[in-house]
């Protein structure tokens, strides 16, 4: 977060978003109005637009004054994302939209409709620096970190559009899981003030519950161990995706830094200080990590490490195009389901959405490119 008023007007570096008022804190937004010509008051203006009225349009903020009024909105909140396209699936309760930022960088995110709440998968960078072999943004290399704004722009674009039906009928976002393109963790100080952001009550923030926000990690310990002490009520999820670290040196590379143990004591810690279950994600990959025996491992270390702290999510692989890897056939995710429970860890088969929108983290970016 820069607060620095004088960057507002500058031209952004090459990569850099404009500032947004998204990017300040309370005394930087008020310089930064100050610097536009305006009162420092109309920072809470333009803040209760943007947050509470989920609006950036100059047409809707009759509180301010009409002279100048477009140029002052533009400045304060300029437009950081074009959509690019939209598509649909599931009869129209998941919508996924890839985004073009000012510098051409696209990014996506997917806004999915549950009986019981609305959820957007958000990104964190454009790209990603994670490599892992299976994922269709790891391919590509991190591109950049998104900025505060661009992430928090992400959900509030997401909770307009939820609003207004663009899932048929009218509903409120709810949910916020970082599970798009990008390691969160690895753009931690920008991730972390749009968590701020998105859970601080309207009109300082969006106003999701923070236990309905999930960060998903590779397994950045360091920055596990931060998040621990920011003392936040938001889920973690690590992607684990096999319980050896022989395998998971090549599925997760990071863990040649951070060892299975290691990422699962971090979580202990985490679930210690917040009293919330870890969730392990898992991706399902036949005849890759799909064995009998991997799920019993898995069972009996998360069960020795995290008790009842734990819950395993399971993804049947939605395959990236070239790969040779796909998902495990039913038989043998009902299979591993069943040994991890035996363990007594719960464990549920995640509902695969968007499969026929390529929704797999990262494919709709990557087949634009
Ligand atoms: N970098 C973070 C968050 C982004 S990915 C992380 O790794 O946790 C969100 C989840 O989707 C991760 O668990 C990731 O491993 C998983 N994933 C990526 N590509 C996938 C694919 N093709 N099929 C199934 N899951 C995938």
């Amino acid at each position: 977060m820069t607060s620095s008023p004088l960057l507002v007007f500058a031209a952004p570096r090459r990569g850099q978003p404009p500032t947004h008022l998204a990017d300040l804190d309370e005394p930087g937004r008020k310089a930064a109005v100050v610097a536009a010509g305006q009162p420092a008051f109309r920072a809470d203006q333009l803040a209760r637009h943007y947050f509470g009225g989920l609006s950036r349009n100059p047409a809707e903020m009759t509180d301010l004054p009409a002279q100048g009024r477009a140029e002052f909105v533009d400045a304060l909140l300029p437009a950081l994302l074009s959509e690019v396209k939209s598509v649909a699936c599931d009869d129209g309760s998941t919508r996924k939209t890839l985004w073009r930022a000012h510098d051409g960088t696209l990014i996506e995110s997917v806004l999915m409709r549950y009986p019981d709440r609305i959820t957007l998968c958000v990104s964190s960078q454009a790209g990603c620096g994670m490599a892992c072999p299976f994922c269709a943004t790891g391919q590509g290399g991190l591109t950049r970190n998104l900025s505060t704004g661009e992430i928090v722009e992400q959900v509030r674009l997401a909770a307009a559009a939820a609003r207004d039906g663009a899932l048929g009928e009218p509903g409120r976002l709810s949910n916020i899981v970082f599970m798009g393109m990008g390691e969160p963790l690895a753009n931690y100080k920008r991730v972390l003030a749009a968590v701020r952001l998105i859970t601080a009550p309207v009109p300082h923030g969006l106003g999701i519950s923070a236990r309905s926000v999930t960060v998903s990690t590779v397994g950045l310990v360091p920055a596990i161990d931060k998040l621990t002490a920011e003392g936040l009520q938001v889920r973690l999820a690590v992607s684990l995706h096999t319980p050896d670290d022989e395998l998971r040196d090549t599925l997760v590379p990071v863990n040649n830094r951070w060892k299975v143990g290691e990422v699962l004591a971090a979580a202990r810690r985490y679930a210690d200080a917040t009293g919330r279950r870890v969730s392990i994600e898992y991706a399902l990959i036949r005849d890759i990590n799909d064995q009998p025996w991997r799920a019993d491992l898995l069972g009996r270390l998360l069960h020795e490490r995290l008790g009842s702290l734990v819950h395993v999510n399971l993804i049947p692989l939605n395959p990236t195009p070239g790969s040779k890897w796909d998902a495990s056939p039913l038989p043998v995710q009902e299979e591993f389901v069943r040994r991890v429970r035996a363990a007594g860890v719960t464990c549920t088969v995640r509902d695969t959405r968007g499969q026929e929108i390529a929704a797999a983290c990262g494919q709709l970016a990557a087949a634009s490119r």
